[in-house]
């Protein structure tokens, strides 16, 4: 059972994932062998006979079961990378997208250096400490309803040394009165799929991201109508709203906010081209 060399157990691991009908499997492979051995990208090239130690061997079938039951690859390891940063995720967390990207980036493009940032939903805090990261003396508040997940959020602002400060609450309704006024920038990316359609997601989302992180109600829209909605009273003079969307929702939230009294209402594609941020700016003499 023993002297499998590196190359080996990864071929193995890939086709036992393919098996299992796991999507990315040579991926999936990689990662888990770099996992339990330690090692990086460039091991299967520098080193692909080295032998497996007997711990290594039982470790990589281990996390190999557990993937082939649909366990997300990030719950495994523990970590996503987001932002080029490095977050601690799991189960009390919906796992940070790669497409969420776009709406910190459209942030930032905007500008957030000295702004004072909300960021509701925060889940592992992904979005609201990457935008403090790269602002210069921007502020922020992270609001969670699940206390679970605000313990992920506060680990990670101390893990990446990033000072920001979190509220357990209903989105607005999390804020104490004293710092509930005068954000510059509120962004969210809330819970936004269609109650019945999550039956139909894959099963690492399905039984594995928090449901809260994901019900949006009946027709996706329910956070987004009280955010619009609620948003004015929390601005600045000033405002800027971002939020994530899903492809099919742009319309909808765009008209939402056209109602509410935003101007500059403008959605972003991201790089598969689907519609993935609607942005808007609030101004106070537009009351
Ligand atoms: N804001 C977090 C993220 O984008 C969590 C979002 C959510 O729970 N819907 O990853």
């Amino acid at each position: 059972m023993s002297g499998i060399t590196y190359r080996e157990a990864y071929v193995r691991g890939k086709e036992q994932l393919e098996n299992a009908g796991v999507p990315e499997a040579d991926q999936n492979a990689r990662i888990l062998l770099e996992y339990v051995c330690r090692t990086d990208r460039q091991a299967m090239l520098l080193a692909p006979e080295r032998i497996l130690t007997e711990t290594e061997e039982e470790q990589y079938s281990e996390v190999l079961k557990k993937r082939c039951a649909r366990v997300p690859l990030q719950h495994i390891t523990g970590s996503q990378y987001f932002m080029g940063l490095e977050f601690a995720v799991d189960e009390r967390v919906l796992v940070p997208r790669p497409d969420t990207e776009i709406l910190v980036e459209e942030v930032l493009k905007d500008g957030a250096s000295g702004a004072k940032v909300l960021d509701l939903c925060t889940g592992s805090g992904c979005i609201l400490l990457s935008i403090l990261k790269y602002s210069s003396s921007a502020t922020g508040i992270g609001a969670d309803l699940s206390e679970e997940a605000l313990q992920v959020a506060k680990a990670n602002a101390q893990q990446l040394e990033i000072a920001a400060t979190f509220y357990r609450g209903d989105l607005f309704g999390a804020l104490p009165e004293a710092e509930s006024r005068g954000f510059d920038i509120i962004v969210s990316n809330p819970p936004y799929i269609e109650t019945a359609e999550i039956a139909t997601l894959m099963p690492e989302v399905r039984e594995h991201d928090p449901y809260m992180a994901l019900d949006g109600g009946a027709d996706g829209l329910d956070f987004y109508r009280r955010i619009i909605a609620e948003a004015p009273e929390h601005f600045a003079a000033e405002g800027r709203l971002y939020l994530e969307i899903g492809s099919t929702q742009a319309q909808a939230v765009e008209a939402l906010m056209k109602e509410r009294g935003y101007t500059e209402i403008r959605t972003v594609k991201d790089y598969a081209g689907l519609d993935r941020v609607v942005a808007g700016v609030y101004r106070e003499i537009t009351r």
